[in-house]
């Protein structure tokens, strides 16, 4: 037990948090005949200090954490033990940050229209890379939310595999905060269905693997309705403080 624990009986761990967590995924994984290894669990790091990102990644098990902002990345960077985790982006991404994020992270979440698939694959030609992005849908079409219309998904999949050293992995989809318990579930199977619909067809240069939904409030149904990574921040790492 940490001194904290001692004093404060509530303040928990990051490992009492991540043991909890990885209970109730595990859990809910063998519900749809899966187990806890079949789920990917990312930290979510934005505002969290480089070093309880580094104490979670050094003894925790993290092998994948998110973070939100460019620049918030960049500014945590070289104080972090990236070289044991993944680092994927999450948040929305303007085009003049492209050419500096490419090569720093292994997915981009919230690939959100085609002008940024195309400056990125612009971009991923000219440093000879190819860049995997999930194709992120605005599945409550909330107007302060960038992101495809569920019904637009799969056009611009078609469109965005044709473009060069951008390859698609997946899909990912944040439902509106204000959802009750039967709409996040409708939300949560909806993009279930779609991802299986567009894996369904086999589209040369996709590679749909990747269902990334579910957050500290939602992790549980996200799973049970077939996601297959979900991004976990405050329920790891506390409150945060902006
Ligand atoms: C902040 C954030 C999360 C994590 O949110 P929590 O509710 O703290 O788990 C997940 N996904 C995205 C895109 C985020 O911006």
């Amino acid at each position: 037990m940490t001194e904290k624990s001692l004093i404060n009986p509530r303040f928990r761990s990051i490992e009492d948090n991540l043991k909890e967590i990885r209970d109730e995924i595990a859990e809910a994984a063998e519900k749809t005949n899966r187990q806890l290894s079949d789920i990917t669990l990312m930290a979510v790091t934005k505002t969290v200090d480089a070093s309880l990102i580094n104490y979670a990644i050094d003894n925790c098990e993290i092998k994948v954490i998110g973070e939100n902002r460019v620049q918030e990345f960049l500014s945590k960077e070289s104080e972090l033990h990236l070289d044991s985790v993944d680092t994927h982006l999450i948040g929305h991404l303007q085009t003049n940050k492209v050419s500096t994020i490419i090569p720093k992270v292994k997915l981009i979440h919230s690939l959100d229209s085609i002008h940024l698939a195309n400056a990125i694959s612009k971009e991923s030609v000219k440093q000879n890379l190819t860049t995997n992005v999930l194709i992120e849908v605005n599945i409550g079409k909330e107007e302060s939310k960038t992101g495809f219309y569920y019904e637009n998904a799969l056009e611009a999949c078609h469109e965005i595999s044709e473009m060069p050293n951008i390859k698609i992995n997946g899909l990912m989809a944040i439902p509106p905060m204000d959802s009750n318990n039967v709409e996040i579930n409708t939300f949560f199977s909806n993009m279930y269905k779609l991802f299986i619909d567009i894996r369904g067809k086999k589209i040369d240069n996709i590679n749909m693997s990747v269902l990334s939904m579910g957050m500290s409030g939602d992790y549980i149904p996200a799973i049970l309705s077939g996601s297959n990574l979900v991004r976990i921040g405050s329920k790891i790492f506390g409150a945060r403080v902006y």
